[in-house]
């Protein structure tokens, strides 16, 4: 982990600013979520060797088989989380990986859990968060997301870092009244798709296609 706050260099500010610029280019519109990105140092998630690339629109490895989704992928995903709201509310993240994504939703919301299956990963992700006191109110799990999170149920918006084969009604039923799920869905295709409780019942609508490490059930050291 990389514990040089400010950056300099290749992770210093400007670097994230441009960044920001790429984001808006490929089209993500939401102020909040750009904000959000602008605020979060994104190479202390990633290993010291790594940190140089932690800007480019990529995804990373962080261990475990494991990777940090691209800037780009993180930004629309919580584009479509949050649609028109004006807070994400009560949110559940699956797959908190080094806690990247978990940072950017602790900036749009005050009461966020985050589940990881990989003891080992969500232990990585506790120290780089700990670096930013902001974010002290994430709470993390080490639990099977695929379950959801049924002790503190409902939730206002859930979203989902690795793909199901479909879509886990578990985690459908564990959406409040008007609440948002947006999650990768497939095998070797796979698309995002978003998921709307209302009073007449599941909305679902299926966007980009994506490319996710698959949702596993179980737990791992
Ligand atoms: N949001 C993460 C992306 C991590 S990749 C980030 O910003 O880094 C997806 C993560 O989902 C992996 O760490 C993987 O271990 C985790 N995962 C897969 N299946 C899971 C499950 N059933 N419950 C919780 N986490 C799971």
């Amino acid at each position: 982990m990389n514990a040089n706050l400010n950056g300099v260099g290749m992770t210093s500010p400007r670097t994230r600013e441009r960044m920001i610029e790429r984001l808006r280019q490929q089209g993500i519109r939401n102020e909040a979520v750009l904000t959000a990105m602008n605020e979060v140092p994104r190479h202390i998630f990633v290993a010291e060797a790594l940190a140089h690339r932690a800007y480019e629109d990529t995804p990373l490895p962080i261990g475990c088989k494991q990777t940090i989704s691209s800037p780009y992928i993180v930004a629309r995903m919580i584009e479509m989380l949050l649609e028109g709201r004006a807070s994400l509310g009560r949110t559940l993240e699956i797959g908190t990986g080094c806690g990247y994504q978990a940072a950017i939703l602790g900036r749009l919301t005050r009461e966020i859990y985050s589940v990881e299956r990989i003891a080992r990963l969500l232990e990585k992700a506790r120290s780089a968060l700990a670096i930013l006191p902001e974010l002290r109110h994430i709470r993390l799990r080490h639990a099977d997301g695929s379950l959801g999170l049924s002790t503190v149920a409902p939730f206002d918006s859930i979203i989902v870092a690795a793909a199901a084969t479909e879509v886990p009604p578990s985690l459908c039923a564990q959406l409040a009244p008007d609440g948002i799920l947006v999650l990768p869905v497939g095998g070797n295709e796979q698309y995002l798709y978003r998921i709307r409780r209302t009073a007449q019942g599941f909305m679902e609508e299926s966007l980009d296609a994506v490319r996710f490490v698959p949702l596993l059930a179980g737990l791992e050291k």
